[in-house]
């Protein structure tokens, strides 16, 4: 009896320590190679359920395991704007309402693309803003406002970036200083093209690659975008992995924040559709890979947008609502405070669970890759 008794503690011992052991060693072969972050920016949770009724095909939202929540607030405000809230995902600082990779005391702080530059590991950036806009800027460059354009689009000349694709020409050749810094580009090893994205084939052999469309802006997808941003993240992906090295992409849907400001559901919810596209190419490369950390979020949300029952009259001349019929409808025209749903799939997906704040993308990127 008590020989049994000891067997059985035996096995469960073992059992335990094996069970233990084996969870170690996968955690240390479930380091993430690569990593792409894409930010919806102002995609709230009613923004991402719109592709799930408006959507022809099912979401690839719908193709994550691991769902988390951020507390997005900047450091002196309740509600953030995108250059704080880019700032937290690309430096793990809370910092001001208008800050570009600065604290809240002014000084400037790394982003993840200045920390990995001594490992080689490629790093690319994506919008559908101007490259220079908040949200990519955050990712390369150092401004007390986000609005001082010309001195971003300096800073990413000076970056240590692989790849971008975005709009704005006029920042870099219609400047004050009357510098060309396209050229600057070129003479740093950058193929510059402002006409169209090229096939991975045509641009394999350029050592750094960047597309301007537009002076500013690039259209919104309603007026003649087309799939840009799918492309554009299957050609940085393709360029940024071609030697088979680590990279790190940033994606932005960049104008989902700006159907919400308009509280236009159109604008919104066809920008909504073209981001998810984007993140199907990302999801569809990491399931080959295997080593590719997809994470997607948002810097906050914008337009307190809401799917509601669509209002109608009844034959009574009374208004109701008619649950059979959603559609959008927003409580302003700014941002909102709402928590912000995480998506993550790929090695390290798991850590992503949870409620925290935004600034822990950072940290989670950086702990899952190792790469500080
Ligand atoms: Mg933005
Ligand atoms: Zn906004």
């Amino acid at each position: 009896m008590k020989l049994n008794i000891l067997a059985s503690y035996c096995f469960c011992f073992c059992f335990l320590a094996c069970d233990i052991s084996k969870e170690k060693s996968d955690i240390l072969t479930n380091t993430p190679k690569n990593v792409i972050l894409l930010i919806g920016d102002g995609t709230g949770l009613s923004q991402v359920s719109s592709a799930f009724y408006f959507k022809d095909t099912i979401p690839n939202y719908s193709r994550f395991k691991h769902v988390g929540l951020i507390k997005t607030s900047s450091s002196r405000q309740d509600i953030t704007d995108s250059a704080a809230g880019a700032t937290a995902f690309a430096s793990g600082v809370k910092t001001y309402n208008g800050a570009v990779g600065v604290a809240d005391d002014s000084t400037h702080v790394k982003s993840i693309t200045e920390l990995i530059i001594n490992d080689k590991i490629q790093s690319g950036i994506i919008s559908t803003s101007s490259i220079v806009h908040a949200t990519p800027a955050s990712f390369y460059a150092h401004a007390l406002s986000r609005s001082l354009y010309e001195d971003i689009a300096a800073d990413l000349v000076d970056s240590n970036i692989d790849f971008f694709a975005g709009g704005g020409t006029q920042f870099f050749n219609e400047r004050k200083d009357n510098l060309n810094l396209l050229d600057t580009l070129a003479s740093r090893k950058f193929k510059i093209d402002t006409t169209k994205l090229n096939s991975f084939l045509e641009v394999k052999s350029f050592s750094k690659l960047g597309y301007l469309f537009g002076k500013n802006h690039m259209p919104p997808v309603a007026n003649g975008r087309g799939d840009y941003l799918q492309k554009a993240t299957q050609l940085g992906i393709n360029f940024l992995n071609k030697d088979n090295s680590s990279f790190f992409l940033m994606v932005e849907g960049s104008q989902i924040d700006w159907g919400g400001h308009n509280n236009d559901s159109d604008y919104l919810i066809s920008e909504l559709i073209d981001f998810d596209d984007a993140i199907g190419a990302a999801l569809d490369f990491a399931e080959k890979d295997g080593n590719t950390l997809v994470i997607v979020t948002a810097d906050h949300e914008t337009g307190g947008f809401t799917l509601a029952a669509t209002k109608k009259i009844n034959d009574a001349g009374k208004s109701y609502n008619d649950y059979s019929e959603i559609m959008g409808v927003f409580s302003t025209g700014g941002h909102s405070a709402t928590l912000i749903p995480v998506f993550a799939f790929g090695p390290g997906a798991e850590s992503f669970s949870g409620i925290y704040e935004n600034s822990e993308i950072f940290q989670k990127i950086m702990e899952q890759t190792q790469w500080k």
